[in-house]
């Protein structure tokens, strides 16, 4: 395949940035893709362009939804009194898989390093107080990963989200540290809530 092309070029770049792929794997998604103009770049050309137009992420939860409809946070009122914080939707995926937790998440969309300050992550911290205050929560699980990113942005939380009323719980015993929530196996996970840890907000 000849690099050079600029439109090749500007592929394999914007491929090489997705999570897992490198120049060299994004050069052999392309090729594939190359061959197979018709069956394969026609539809991921009309299904991208219907994503980008048609699907955003709510600025109240975090999650995804249609641009031009509601979000289920919205829909859903205040009618439940729990909360699983996570970082990302991967993340909450995987929770969701594991049937472990069946009730609301807030997706935070990152983590803050312990140098940074988390207006400049754009981190959804702000709309979690409103959401904790509007409903009246009663409880908020913090599910982290068990990074020093994941536990800064835990520790962050917790100081801005305490006070005398609510419970906030941390996932427990059976997260190794290091781990990262998208990477644990159902097993771990279970284990991981229902060990959850009360944290002291004092
Ligand atoms: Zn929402």
């Amino acid at each position: 395949m000849d690099n050079n092309i600029p439109e090749i070029e500007q592929l394999i770049k914007q491929f090489s940035k997705l999570p897992g792929l490198g120049p060299k794997s994004a050069k052999r998604i392309i090729l594939k893709l190359i061959n197979n103009k018709e069956s394969m770049i026609k539809p991921l050309a009309k299904i991208l362009t219907n994503v980008y137009k048609n699907i955003a992420r709510c600025t109240d939860c975090g999650n995804l939804k249609l641009t031009d409809k509601k979000c289920t946070c919205e829909i859903n009122g205040n009618n439940y009194d729990k909360i699983c914080v996570v970082e990302n939707l991967a993340d909450m995926w995987v929770i969701e898989s594991a049937n472990i937790f069946k009730g609301h998440f807030h997706i935070l969309g990152g983590t803050l390093n312990s140098d940074e300050k988390y207006e400049q992550k754009n981190l959804l911290i702000d709309s979690l107080v409103k959401r904790i205050k509007k409903n009246n929560l009663k409880e908020v699980i913090i599910a982290t990963s068990a990074t020093v990113e994941g536990q800064t942005t835990a520790h962050y939380i917790e100081d801005v989200i305490k006070n005398d009323k609510i419970k906030i719980s941390k996932l427990g015993q059976g997260l190794p540290v290091g781990g990262e929530i998208e990477q644990l196996d159902d097993g771990t996970l279970v284990s991981a809530f229902k060990n959850r840890v009360p944290v002291a907000t004092d």
